[in-house]
């Protein structure tokens, strides 16, 4: 897969809502934001507000650590340091 084609096939999967993952446990972190645990098994911080809007008014949200995950594998993200 060209560079290109990596993009074009990361928005495809983004607007059919492959990272979209089903939030199994939310709690309170703070004022602003829920730690949340995902279907995928990865714990993200969500802005709660965030899960007012209707564009989020499902069980489900999108999995940065996914997103990342597949853009490290695919080349369109260089890894972090440490790992
Ligand atoms: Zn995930």
């Amino acid at each position: 897969m060209t560079r290109e084609e990596a993009i074009f096939e990361y928005r495809r999967k983004d607007d059919d809502g492959e990272f979209d993952k089903k939030i199994i446990s939310r709690k309170p972190k703070d004022v602003r934001y829920d730690t949340a645990t995902l279907e995928c098994g990865h714990i993200v911080d969500i802005n709660a507000s965030m899960l007012k809007l209707s564009a989020f008014a499902t069980d489900k949200f999108p999995c940065s650590k996914c997103q990342d995950a597949w853009m490290i594998e695919h080349g369109l993200k260089s890894r972090p340091h440490g790992e």
